[in-house]
């Protein structure tokens, strides 16, 4: 098989890819293609163009084209590690990672359980609906806590930096379980909360089928161990033995993570905090892409967006078009927002996180150190007399020290509370993200004049890791400890994530 990159076509034209990929090699004609990757080249505003990378057959000949690549599929490399006697291996938490781990454990054989501390979702959604519109959360069934994991009321994202055999799997799994097809080879592929929702579903029950058990509201809240095994877990309560212990616990589980950084070898990890930035849809559809676009065609403009200032780095994180901010605590008397879409990505609003990375330098030491500095800026923004209003301002009064008691409306629900941002983080980090804005605005003018800060995004990732074995994925400390994905610090976003849970279960037999 060959690959040819940069077969290039403008948005607007129905064309025939075989007739261009015929005319870009100068050959008559070609017999049978398959669209690897597509993506939106907006370079140049109304003058939009998809960029395709194509598969076929063709003679080797055309290797002299510079955009002619022989392909061969990726391969499988995680080696197979670990005999198990009992069938039934302990996952903890139903996000991506827990899921993909479970349906990769079922391809060998294995019948795993899975604990999960909140919902299945039918339940979860009711949990998650009472909080945005009552203001009362459930610190056991959330935005972050619950079947789907945190990924289950977003964007629905499937961006990957990798391409490699684990990720294709998952996106294997993804079609077979109801997504779209064209995940397979859209560069920026999208799943919305509504298209994700009913896929775990699927997953669930398909796992289910297969032997597996799920065991929702049920939390681990201790591990025993002696000579560095696992002897027994405490879950809700009661004790069990198993034989091996697969941590899936995202990113948001602190009271987990407190209970295993005495027991565990852990240390604390950089992330990212901001805010979130909020404009119309309109503006930043033609901010980006321009005024003459078919937006059904090329679906509304996304952004990515990079500053730096000395070491820091200062971006634009998780964009979601057409979609909404969301309240996402975990925890009473703390405010951290996101960002959610539904697959139409039809909402007027468009939002991204713009976050600056923060290290020990920032939080100080101690392995929950980067822990306790989210908590600190959560409970900031945490209003008791209005809870869950986040903090607002007009970007341009930040930049300029201003508050104005007006701030336009937002998609954020339940409202928002005019602020001055500037005394949320430390005053380097303000600072830093003061320079990002001012280079975004140079490159997109009205960025900051348009835009509405909300605050806070403290969760772009694990603040720890738990350190593990690269080959085996064991615990540093524990022999049949496994902790994967986003949470144990080795992943970040759904399709990671789910990768890694999913090498997870190519480990045993
Ligand atoms: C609102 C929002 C929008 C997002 N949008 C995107 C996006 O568009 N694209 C993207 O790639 N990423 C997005 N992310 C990030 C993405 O959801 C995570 O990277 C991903 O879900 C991590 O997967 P995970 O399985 O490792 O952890 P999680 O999804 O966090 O799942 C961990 C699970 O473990 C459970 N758990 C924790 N502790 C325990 C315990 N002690 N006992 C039992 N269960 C426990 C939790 O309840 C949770 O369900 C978003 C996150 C949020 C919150």
């Amino acid at each position: 098989m060959y690959l040819i990159k940069n077969v290039v076509i403008p948005v607007s034209k129905e064309i025939d890819l075989k007739e261009v990929l015929a005319k870009k090699l100068r050959t008559r004609s070609i017999e049978k293609i398959q669209v690897l990757r597509r993506s939106l080249d907006a370079r140049k505003k109304n003058n939009l163009k998809f960029n395709y990378t194509i598969l076929t057959e063709l003679s080797a000949k055309f290797l002299k084209n510079p955009d002619v690549l022989e392909y061969k599929n990726p391969e499988p490399y995680i080696q197979i590690q670990r005999q198990l006697s009992n069938k039934n291996p302990f996952i903890i938490g139903a996000g991506p990672t827990g899921l993909f781990a479970a349906l990769s454990l079922v391809e060998n054989g294995f019948q795993p359980f899975i604990f999960e501390r909140g919902d299945k979702i039918e339940n979860r959604i009711k949990r998650v609906s009472d909080f945005w519109q009552k203001g009362i959360l459930d610190e056991e069934s959330n935005v972050q806590f619950g079947e789907g994991g945190a990924g289950t009321f977003s964007d629905g994202k499937l961006t990957s930096h990798k391409s490699d055999y684990y990720t294709n799997q998952v996106t294997k799994y993804l079609i077979k379980f109801g997504a779209d097809q064209k995940i397979s080879y859209e560069a920026l592929p999208h799943l919305g909360t509504d298209g994700l929702r009913k896929i775990v579903i699927n997953i669930r029950k398909y796992l289910e089928d297969k032997g597996c058990k799920f065991f929702w509201r049920n939390k681990l809240e201790n591990l025993n161990i002696e000579n560095d095994q696992i002897t027994s877990v405490r879950i809700n309560g009661k004790e069990y033995n198993p034989e091996a212990v697969i941590l899936a616990i995202g990113n948001s589980a602190r009271d987990t993570f407190e209970m295993l950084s005495n027991k565990i070898e852990m240390e604390s990890k950089p992330f990212a905090v901001g805010f979130r930035i909020e404009h119309s849809q309109g503006f930043i559809n033609e901010a980006f892409y321009g005024d003459k676009n078919d937006f059904n065609i090329t679906g509304p403009a996304t952004y990515r967006l990079t500053a730096q200032e000395g070491k820091r780095g200062i971006y634009s994180f998780c964009m979601c078009p057409g979609g909404s901010v969301i309240p996402a605590s975990s925890q009473k008397n703390g405010l951290v927002l996101n960002g959610m879409s539904f697959q139409k990505r039809n909402n007027e609003f468009a939002n991204s996180a713009i976050v600056v990375t923060v290290n020990e330098t920032d939080y100080g030491q101690g392995i929950l150190a980067g822990m306790e500095f989210q908590r600190k800026i959560e409970k900031k923004c945490f209003k008791v007399d209005i809870p869950y209003f986040a903090p607002a301002q007009k970007a341009f009064d930040f930049l300029n020290n201003e508050t104005n008691d007006s701030v336009p409306t937002t998609s954020y629900l339940p409202g928002i509370i005019s602020s001055d941002l500037n005394s949320i983080f430390p005053p380097g980090i303000t600072k830093t993200l003061k320079t990002g804005l001012n280079s975004f605005e140079k490159r997109i003018p009205g960025f900051t004049g348009k835009g509405i800060l909300l605050a806070p995004e403290t969760r772009t990732s694990s603040p720890v890791r738990i350190l593990r074995n690269k080959e085996t994925f064991k615990s540093a400390t524990v022999s049949n400890l496994y902790p994967i994905g986003e949470g144990s610090g080795y992943a970040g976003g759904i399709m990671s994530s789910a990768a890694d849970g999913y090498k997870l279960g190519c480990l045993f037999y």
